[in-house]
């Protein structure tokens, strides 16, 4: 134990790099004012209706709103300019993603942490939790379960900040998972796109996931208020550094990776001012990479083994603001990819996808190992946080086919170049939703197809009929091609996409 708390600090030893932070900063300073904020905060208290319908309209025109429009947006409270938000919200959606709803799962390849945030069970002052880091072969069978027997075509790989989940075997994992491929019903069943949560890096380091193919880098900030970062995130610790954490993405960036994920752990302070440190941070990405975040996320402080920050902080986001700051998170920055996980019980996520949701987990488990090992109940001592959500992908593609969205597996985007600051433009100006709805057809068919029983299957195919059907009446070019693949897809060949 001693052998490994002295290797662990030699490693925690110069993995921040002070010139990798300073050289971004403005004047010494990074990007999120406080006082600013909480003076635009006061100041647009009352806005008038007037004000928030022009507001609305420069949303729809997929266009980034300021500071100030977004404070204003927050402060609605008549019920009638509330309603018009939330259609505004939805009809941004649509406009730049059609109704798909693309799904994933999480993997979690390890909980070993050296850090110590106050709200995780991962925290290394958690003695109890029962650790451990999945070996290559263990990562093999939960990608087989994930992949083979699931369904899935997209992860996002988690892990804790520690030298057993280093750089090296995070490389080693990716490559593991996309080498994988599992016979299915008609076809085969792969990872196409893997993307990462994980802590900050180095640009070397960065630029050796980029190699791999990392679809998207995600870092959250948890919290963009600078005096409550510091008080849940011990001194001394790794994770302590504000701005190590703050400039990873212009890091990744820099790196070439295109697509970022910005995120804010809601709970732990006034959830309005998270929400203007999710813009300032989009801002300054747009303005100084020329990329705004790929995606937004806004996981809600869940109860963790033996942590109690969950039960006392006084900045717990009630149901009825959740939705509200997702509605203005979509208006706010109306080209983001916006991600809601299974932390939100199942009638939060039916809310909140008619305000906008692009992606959403399903069948997910958190437990190290517990994909393959089938283990049906959670247990606190081997997972982050206690899930909302335990229902199965094909649960959640049923009750999106109610809805009336179609569930996409496309991971087509980065494969095709279409990321950074070419994917901007397209999906500003609408272009983009089209790519996202003929891919969601075609790798909706292979799931159908890989994964369902001909009886079961009925479901999925009234949703199938009715997107062929209107990519006949909107996109009459395209039809003709996409009919042959979707054609070739149904005769067994797998991975075609535009
Ligand atoms: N260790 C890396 C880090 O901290 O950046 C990445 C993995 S961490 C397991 C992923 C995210 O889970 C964190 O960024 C945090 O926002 C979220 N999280 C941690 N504890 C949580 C809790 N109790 N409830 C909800 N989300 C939590
Ligand atoms: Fe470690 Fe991340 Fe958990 Fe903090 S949130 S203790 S860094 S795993």
């Amino acid at each position: 134990m001693e052998v490994e708390q002295i290797e662990s600090r030699s490693w925690i030893e110069g993995r921040i790099k002070e010139e990798e932070i300073n050289k971004f900063l403005e004047n010494g300073k990074d990007f999120i004012p406080d006082a600013e904020i909480e003076e635009k905060l006061a100041a647009n208290r009352k806005p008038d209706s007037a004000y928030i319908h022009d507001i609305l309209q420069k949303s729809l025109a997929i266009q980034t709103l300021t500071p100030d429009e977004t404070a204003a947006l927050m402060h609605v409270t008549d019920p009638g300019v509330l309603q018009a938000m939330r259609e505004a919200a939805l009809a941004v959606k649509k406009k730049v993603y059609d109704n798909r709803i693309v799904t994933f799962a999480p993997l979690y390849l390890g909980n070993y942490c050296v850090n110590n945030c106050s709200y995780c069970g991962f925290k290394v002052s958690n003695l109890d939790a029962k650790r451990h880091v999945l070996s290559q072969e263990e990562i093999r069978k939960e990608v087989e379960a994930l992949a083979g027997r699931i369904g899935h075509k997209r992860l996002i790989l988690v892990f804790g900040e520690h030298p057993m989940n280093d750089v090296d075997y995070m490389v080693e994992s990716m490559k593991t998972v996309y080498a994988i491929k599992v016979e299915t019903r008609h076809g085969t069943g792969n990872i196409r796109r893997v993307n990462v949560n994980a802590a900050p890096l180095a640009i070397a380091e960065l630029k050796r996931l980029n190699q791999i193919g990392i679809g998207t880098y995600q870092v959250f900030q948890e919290t963009y208020h600078h005096e409550t970062y510091a008080r849940v995130h011990p001194a001394g610790t790794l994770k302590a550094h504000y701005a190590w954490r703050l400039y990873c993405m212009h890091r990744a960036l820099e790196a070439g990776i295109d697509d970022v994920g910005i995120g804010a752990l809601f709970g732990l302070y006034d959830w309005k001012f998270e929400v203007m440190g999710l813009l300032y941070h989009a801002w300054e990405l747009e303005r100084k990479c020329g990329v705004g975040p790929h995606t937004v996320s806004f996981p809600r402080l869940e109860p963790a083994f033996h942590t109690s920050i969950n039960a006392t902080s006084p900045y717990k986001v009630s149901n009825e603001d959740f939705l509200k700051l997702l509605t203005v998170i979509r208006l706010a920055i109306p080209y983001a990819g916006m991600i809601i996980t299974a932390r939100e019980r199942p009638e939060i996520r039916r809310q909140a996808l008619n305000l906008g949701i692009t992606q959403m987990d399903a069948s997910t488990k958190i437990g190290i190992g517990a994909y393959s090992s089938d283990q049906a109940e959670q247990t606190e001592d081997i997972q982050q946080f206690m899930l909302g959500d335990t229902r199965s992908l094909e649960e959640v593609i049923r009750e999106l086919a109610q809805m009336g969205y179609i569930t996409s597996f496309c991971t087509a985007g980065y494969r095709c170049g279409r990321t950074g600051e070419c994917i901007m433009e397209l999906l500003r100006s609408g272009k983009e939703g089209k790519f996202c709805k003929l891919n969601a057809v075609l790798t909706f068919r292979e799931w159908l197809d890989d994964f369902k029983s001909d009886a079961a299957k009925t479901m999925g195919e009234h949703v199938i009929e009715r997107e062929i059907q209107e990519i006949r009446q909107q996109m009459p070019s395209i039809y003709p091609k996409f009919m042959e693949y979707y054609e070739r897809i149904k005769r067994g060949e797998r991975d075609l996409y535009f």
